[in-house]
């Protein structure tokens, strides 16, 4: 009998039979509420009727046209599509499939622009698992450990991480971009750095928002420097946040944009973003792939797009975000066990902690796993595994996440937290 490698974890025990909107059936009969989202995939809800229209459509004309052999309409489309939606001059794109394609690809992008080999990234950040892109994430061991050598010409700098630190945001803020400047003065110059590349909000490293002055040093640094700026919105990006793209929070412009997840609704698609002179720099046939930008997830992304400006969704991801916010925080008042409860929009992160302030992971499995129990999906994040992260579809209801939050109280309530 063959059976599914345990390299694998899965988090929940659910066999879907199908899903709807904010809701996944299980085979086992039950209805559950997912806060989930497939990893923050899912930005339409489940199966959207628009989004398997216009995949039914298009795989019914041709599915895969491989787009350095032959153009597809989807792919203009959508080439078209979010030339409104990208930052002001970012005016090039191109397409992969996952988000670890993507970001190696941009790595890419940003050393041949600037002849440099360093890359510097930021404690707590998730980039992918590929080889490239698992020497940029330290959101924890699991993602690097056994898997030396990984890719060479990296440096990791502190992330402004307040609560960890007992700081307020400033000094924490001050305290990065010290440590980060340190960096570039004793081990990977200017010269030497083609780029730096950071999350918008930390993701798989704790649902932490990155300080809009962080990034505003950044910005600074990169454009004083030479050095191309590049913003990894794989997870944060297309309205998750309540802004269409996560750094929207702050007054910065990268040079590099990288999206996927929530981009197709659950079609593989990622693309890399950036202006048309920075592409210039990489040669032609240097970047590509096999399935990358596949007619019916261009198709799927189309129809998300059009969903996400139609239905308000980046309104309605700010709204009941802080909905959202506003039930964990009361629920944490009265729980010394929740140390924070932060986020953007429909990214909620709420951070479980010991007696003595310090990570409590088993206390957040505790909670995620009662959480089934109650037919809510969650999943944990953080570099200590101590982050209860709460990502609903951007389509959630009002009701919906009231539901959300009475299933979160009885999960906290059976867990003893
Ligand atoms: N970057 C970020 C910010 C992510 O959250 C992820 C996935 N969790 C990735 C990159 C990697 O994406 P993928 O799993 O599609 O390779």
């Amino acid at each position: 009998m063959t059976t599914l490698s345990p390299c694998l974890k899965q988090a929940t025990p659910v066999v879907v039979d199908h899903a709807i909107g904010s809701y996944i059936f299980g085979t086992d009969g039950e209805k559950y509420l997912d806060f989930t989202s497939g990893i923050g995939v899912t930005s339409t809800g489940h199966c959207h009727p628009r989004v398997v229209a216009a995949a039914r459509e298009q795989a019914g004309k041709i599915i895969h046209a491989q787009f350095t052999t032959v153009m597809h309409t989807p792919l203009l489309d959508l080439t078209d599509k979010l030339g409104e939606v990208l930052p002001q001059g970012m005016d090039s794109v191109f397409y992969l499939n996952s988000g670890s394609e993507a970001v190696e690809a941009a790595i890419r992008q940003a050393r041949m622009a600037t002849g440099r080999p360093n890359i510097i990234a930021f404690h707590g950040g998730f980039h992918g698992r590929t080889v490239a892109a698992a020497s940029l994430t330290t959101a924890g061991t699991k993602f690097r450990s056994g898997f030396s050598p990984i890719m060479g010409g990296v440096h990791i700098s502190p992330f402004p991480y307040a609560f960890r630190y007992g700081w307020d945001e400033e000094t924490a803020v001050t305290f990065a971009l010290k440590e980060l400047d340190y960096l570039l003065s004793t081990i990977s110059s200017p010269a030497d750095t083609a780029g730096f590349i950071i999350e918008p909000a930390l993701g798989d490293g704790g649902y932490l928002p990155t300080p809009s002055a962080f990034l505003e040093g950044l910005r600074e640094r990169a454009t004083h420097h030479g050095i191309i700026l590049i913003l990894d919105e794989v997870q944060a990006g297309v309205g998750r946040t309540g802004k269409f793209w996560g750094h929207q929070y702050s007054t910065i412009t990268p040079d590099i944009l990288i999206t996927a997840k929530g981009l197709a609704s659950g079609f593989p698609l990622s693309a890399i973003a950036a202006p048309l002179g920075l592409m210039e720099k990489a040669w032609a046939g240097s970047q590509g792939g096999t399935y990358g930008g596949n007619a019916v997830s261009c198709a799927a992304a189309v129809a998300t797009l059009d969903v996400v400006r139609e239905e308000n969704l980046v309104e309605n991801a700010r709204v009941r975000g802080l909905q959202l916010q506003a039930g964990l925080k009361r629920l944490a008042a009265t729980r010394p066990m929740i140390g924070d409860v932060r986020g953007l929009g429909l990214m909620q992160g709420v951070e479980f902690v010991d007696a003595d302030g310090d990570p409590n992971p088993e206390a957040a499995a505790a909670v995620q796993q009662a959480a089934i129990a109650q037919n809510l999906l969650l999943l944990t994040c953080g570099t200590r595994g101590n982050v209860v992260r709460v990502i609903p579809a951007l389509i959630v209801s009002d009701q919906e996440i009231e539901q959300g939050l009475s299933a979160f109280e009885a999960a906290l309530n059976a867990s003893g937290a």
